[in-house]
This record gives C-alpha cells, sequence and structure tokens, in this order.
C-alpha cells in the first residue's frame, strides 16, 4: 500500500473535520495530516482509514478514532522535545502523530504481536520514537523518569500510582478511567509533589488496560 494524492485528499478532509469538531491545536492537526493512518490498518479497512471510525487491530484490540486521538494529544499540551510516555502502543498510529510532533516519546505495548507490528510499521515511516518496550504499562519505564507527559491509550479502573511517580512536577498525564463499559476521559497536571489537578473531558469507550505481558 501507499500514500497516494486520494489518500492525502482524504487526509485533508479528515483535518477540516477535526478543526470542526474542536480540535484547535495546529501542531496536532499538521501532525495527523501527515501519519498515513491507512498504513497502520488492514488492507479491507483503507477506503475508510480517513473517516472517524475505530477499527480492530491484532490481538483483539482497536486502533482509536482519529478524534480521540487528536482530543488526548490536544490535552497534553505538546511542546517540541518533550518527553512523552506513552502507554499502548498498539498498531503504533498514535506514537506516530507524537514523533511526527517532534516529541521524544517512549511507548510501551503489552502484546508482542502488537510490539511487533508497530515496531516495524514505525521504523518504515521513519516515525520512531526514542525507545519502545515490550512490558506491563502499569509499571511505565523508571529508568527513563520524569516524564514531561503521559498518555494512556487504553482504560484503566484507577489511576496507576506508579505513573503519576513518574511525570515531572508542572507534568500532564492524559488518561481513560473508569468501569470496563465506558471511562471518563481525565487529564491531571502534577502541581507538587502533593498537589494535582484533575479534569475531566466526556466520556469515552477504550479497550482495558491489563497487567502483565501476553
Ligand atoms: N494508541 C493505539 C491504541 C491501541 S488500543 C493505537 O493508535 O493503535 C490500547 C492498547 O493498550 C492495546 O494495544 C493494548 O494491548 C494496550 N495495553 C493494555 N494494557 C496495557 C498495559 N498494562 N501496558 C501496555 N499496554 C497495554
Amino acid at each position: 500500500m501507499q500514500d497516494s494524492f486520494l489518500h492525502k485528499g482524504k487526509r485533508k478532509q479528515l483535518i477540516a473535520y477535526l478543526r470542526g469538531a474542536g480540535i484547535s491545536d495546529e501542531k496536532v492537526l499538521t501532525a495527523m495530516n501527515e501519519v498515513p493512518r491507512h498504513l497502520f490498518i488492514e488492507s479491507i479497512f483503507e477506503d475508510f482509514a480517513y473517516e472517524d471510525r475505530a477499527f480492530p487491530i491484532a490481538a483483539q484490540q482497536t486502533i482509536s478514532h482519529p478524534s480521540t486521538v487528536a482530543e488526548q494529544t490536544e490535552l497534553l499540551a505538546l511542546k517540541e522535545g518533550e518527553k512523552v510516555l506513552e502507554i499502548g502502543t498498539g498498531c503504533g498510529y498514535q506514537t506516530a502523530v507524537l514523533v511526527a510532533m517532534k516529541t521524544l516519546v517512549f511507548t510501551v505495548e503489552r502484546q508482542k504481536d502488537l510490539f511487533d507490528f508497530s515496531r516495524k510499521k514505525l521504523s518504515e515511516l521513519h516515525l520512531k520514537p526514542r525507545f519502545q518496550s515490550f512490558g506491563d504499562g502499569f509499571a511505565g519505564l523508571p529508568t527513563f523518569a520524569p516524564f514531561d507527559k503521559i498518555l494512556v491509550t487504553c482504560g484503566a479502573e484507577e489511576l496507576p500510582v506508579e505513573l503519576l511517580k513518574q511525570l515531572r512536577i508542572g507534568g500532564k498525564m492524559v488518561i481513560p478511567l473508569g468501569a470496563q463499559d465506558q471511562q471518563v476521559l481525565y487529564r491531571f497536571t502534577k502541581i507538587s509533589a502533593t498537589e494535582i489537578e484533575k479534569e475531566a473531558f466526556g466520556i469515552y469507550k477504550f479497550v482495558p488496560m491489563l497487567n502483565n505481558t501476553q
């Protein structure tokens, strides 16, 4: 599969749609206009790759809706060169958007199939993160902490304390929290070692954040 003029045209339409839906961080929109989402999903979905839809990927997981990726990324308020920890690499699409925004991305995936797929794909597209790990995201990546931003792309029942520890003071963590069938998207800002600001941004449905690796 290639990145044709047709794909590029559809991508532009998706960006216009996201702008209309309220995404205003131009850096997010520019990055999403650059990353060929159709190359991260199975070819049977190619024609719908630039619609605001989620699709199944390997290991019974899903690639998030473009609007969810845009919203989560915008909430991080990213600046070039920031260190970002992503939990749940999945097929690597969200990772690619973060890399395209010129941030230093450290990403963790617990499913071996997806870890292998995303590593190959991101390398082929020259959108390689700084570090890619096969492991359990509940533990974060203490060796590389602290992070400026943390993005969790799966739904956790409670805030993972270890991740909060790995966020620098002043840093932000975007994470869906709640029961398995639906979650509230939250942004936590670490004001000081003991003070956390918590903001809620609507209801979503993410795949669950699970323990251990598979
Ligand atoms: N951002 C991804 C979304 C994938 S869905 C994309 O664009 O495709 C969320 C991913 O989180 C799944 O791949 C799932 O396997 C992974 N995941 C769930 N629990 C995890 C954990 N504890 N550690 C790391 N990854 C986890």
